[in-house]
C-alpha cells in the first residue's frame, strides 16, 4: 500500500495491505484504520509469533480483567521468580546458612545477572553488573567520570532530566567536587562543551516523559570529540528495545532493574563502565566486596581488576534471586527480536490512537519513528491524571506524569496487539463522556 503523500511509505511486508505509520506529511489522515481482527492477526500470524509466545508463557498472565501498561514503572513478573526467593529462604537460609555463599554462587550474581543482559545491552558481558540503585549508580558513574576527566569538572546534564539524576548531580556539585552545566536539550551539547571543561555529559537515553530517545552514538562521538566521557540513563529502553552500547562506544551507563528489565519490585539496578575506565581510578565508594581480594581483608584497599570493584557491599541475595528468573529470560531473547516486535507493537498503539483518539484531541507526544523513541508512548492531553484514573478504575493500568503526558508502557514481551486495540477502545469510550475530567483522583494516581 502506497501513501497517499506519495513520498513516504514503510510496509509491514508480512501483513498484506496494512501501511504501518512512516509518513509526516499524512499522518492523521492515513486511511488505514486497524481492526480487532488486525490485532488478532498482528498476534497470531507474524513471522515471530511462535518465538515470542514461547518468551510469554515465561511470565505470570495477567489477571482477568487487567491490562498492563505500566512496564515503564515495574514489568511483568517471570513465572520462576516466587520460586527462586523461596529457595533462597528455604535451601538458603534455614538449610544451608552460611554454606549457601559459595553453594549458591551469592557472591557472583551481581555479574551472573549483568552478564545475562549482554545481548539486549549489546555490552560485553564482564562490564556488566547488577546492584544497588540506578540513583547509586549514576553517583559512582559520575565520580568515576571526574575522577578519570580530573582537573575538568564540569558535568552536563539535561535541564528536564528524570530529577533523581540531578538531585544526585547537584549533591556532588555541592560538596565541592563539581561543576553543572545544563542544556535544555541535546541540540544544546555543542555549545555546552565548546569550552573544552566538560568531564562527563549525562543523559537520558529515552526521556521519561515523551519516550524521545537520544542517538547514543552521534553524542557520544561527540562528547568524546570535546575530550568529555558519556554516561547514559538507559531506564527506559533497557528490556524494551535492543540498545548497542560498545557499538555507540559509550563509556558508563545505568539501567533500572524493576521496569522494563523486569528485575521485580526494588530490583537493583544495572551497571556499565567501559573497561577503559576500569584503570587506576577507585570507584568512588570502595568496600570489602570490590577488594581484588575480599577475604583476604588486607589492611588497605586495593580495586577488583573487573566490574566487580563497584561493588560496594554483600549483594542483595532476595532481590538478586528474584530478578535471576528475568535474567534466564533475557538470555534467551534475540536483541532483534525485541525491537522488531516493541516496534510493531508500538506502531499499532499510535495507528489505534489516531484512529480512535483523535476526535477526542489525543496528541502524541512521542516520537513516531521506532528508532527515535523508548519504551513508552505518551499522549499529551489536559486531565492526563484523571484519565489515568478512570483506565484504572475500567482495569487499564497507565501512568501520568505531571503536567499532562498519559503513558502506555508497552513491554514487548507480554503486551499483546489485542491488549492495545482494548485499551484504546477504553480510552476512547471514557472520553466520550463530556465530564470525564471531574473524576477525583486518589493516591494511586501519583505514582
Ligand atoms: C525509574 C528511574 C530511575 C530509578 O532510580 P532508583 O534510584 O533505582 O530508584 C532512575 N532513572 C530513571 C530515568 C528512571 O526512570
Amino acid at each position: 500500500m502506497t501513501c497517499p503523500c506519495h513520498r513516504a511509505v514503510v510496509c509491514t511486508p508480512w501483513v498484506n495491505g496494512y501501511s504501518r505509520l512512516a509518513c509526516a506529511t499524512f499522518l492523521g489522515t492515513f486511511p488505514v484504520s486497524l481492526t480487532l481482527q488486525d490485532c488478532q492477526t498482528l498476534d497470531r500470524d507474524s513471522p515471530d509469533a511462535a518465538a515470542l509466545s514461547a518468551l510469554r508463557e515465561r511470565f505470570v498472565p495477567g489477571t482477568d480483567g487487567t491490562l498492563h501498561f505500566d512496564g515503564n514503572s515495574i514489568g511483568p513478573m517471570p513465572l520462576a521468580a516466587p520460586q527462586r526467593v523461596a529457595q533462597v529462604m528455604s535451601e538458603g537460609w534455614v538449610t544451608m546458612r552460611r554454606r549457601s555463599w559459595t553453594q549458591f554462587d551469592w557472591l557472583d550474581q551481581p555479574h551472573t545477572l549483568g552478564a545475562a543482559l549482554a545481548g539486549i545491552l549489546g555490552a560485553a558481558p564482564e562490564d556488566l553488573l547488577v546492584a544497588d540503585t540506578t540513583s547509586l549508580n549514576q553517583y559512582k558513574c559520575l565520580r568515576l567520570a571526574l575522577a578519570a576527566r580530573a582537573p575538568r569538572r564540569v558535568i552536563v546534564l539535561e535541564r528536564n532530566v528524570f530529577p533523581s539524576n540531578r538531585y544526585v548531580a547537584e549533591g556532588i556539585a555541592r560538596a565541592g567536587l563539581a561543576q553543572l552545566r545544563f542544556i535544555e536539550d541535546a541540540s544544546e551539547l555543542g555549545a555546552a562543551l565548546a569550552l573544552g571543561d566538560v568531564a562527563v555529559v549525562a543523559l537520558s537515553h529515552v526521556d521519561y516523559r515523551s519516550s524521545t530517545r537520544l542517538d547514543m552514538a552521534a553524542l557520544t562521538r561527540e562528547a568524546h570529540a570535546a575530550g568529555a566521557l558519556a554516561l547514559f540513563d538507559l531506564s527506559h529502553s533497557a528490556g524494551a528495545v535492543a540498545i548497542q552500547l560498545a557499538a555507540s562506544e559509550v563509556d558508563l551507563a545505568v539501567a533500572c532493574g524493576y521496569k522494563y528489565l523486569c528485575g521485580g519490585p526494588g530490583a537493583p539496578s544495572v551497571l556499565y563502565v567501559a573497561s577503559h575506565l576500569r584503570g587506576q581510578w577507585w570507584p568512588a565508594i570502595c568496600g570489602w566486596m570490590g577488594h581484588a581480594d575480599t577475604f583476604a581483608f588486607e589492611p588497605s584497599y586495593t580495586p577488583h581488576p573487573g566490574m566487580q570493584r563497584f561493588t560496594a557491599g554483600t549483594p542483595a541475595v532476595l532481590a538478586n534471586a528474584a530478578f535471576s528468573a528475568a535474567a534466564d529470560i533475557w538470555r534467551d531473547v534475540p536483541p532483534d527480536l525485541l525491537d522488531r516486535h516493541h516496534a510493531s507493537l508500538t506502531d499499532t498503539l499510535i495507528e489505534l490512537l489516531q484512529a480512535h483518539g483523535g476526535d477526542f484531541g489525543v496528541a502524541i507526544a512521542s516520537p513516531l519513528t521506532h528508532a527515535r523513541r523508548g519504551g513508552h508512548i505518551a499522549l499529551e492531553i489536559d486531565g492526563a491524571a484523571q484519565l489515568a484514573a478512570g483506565m484504572l478504575d475500567a482495569g487499564v493500568v497507565v501512568s501520568a506524569r505531571k503536567p499532562d503526558t498519559l503513558r502506555f508502557g508497552v513491554h514487548p514481551l507480554t503486551t499483546r496487539h489485542v491488549d492495545l486495540w482494548q485499551a484504546v477502545q477504553v480510552l476512547a469510550g471514557l472520553m466520550a463522556d463530556p465530564g470525564w475530567r471531574d473524576r477525583p483522583l486518589n493516591a494511586s494516581s501519583r505514582i
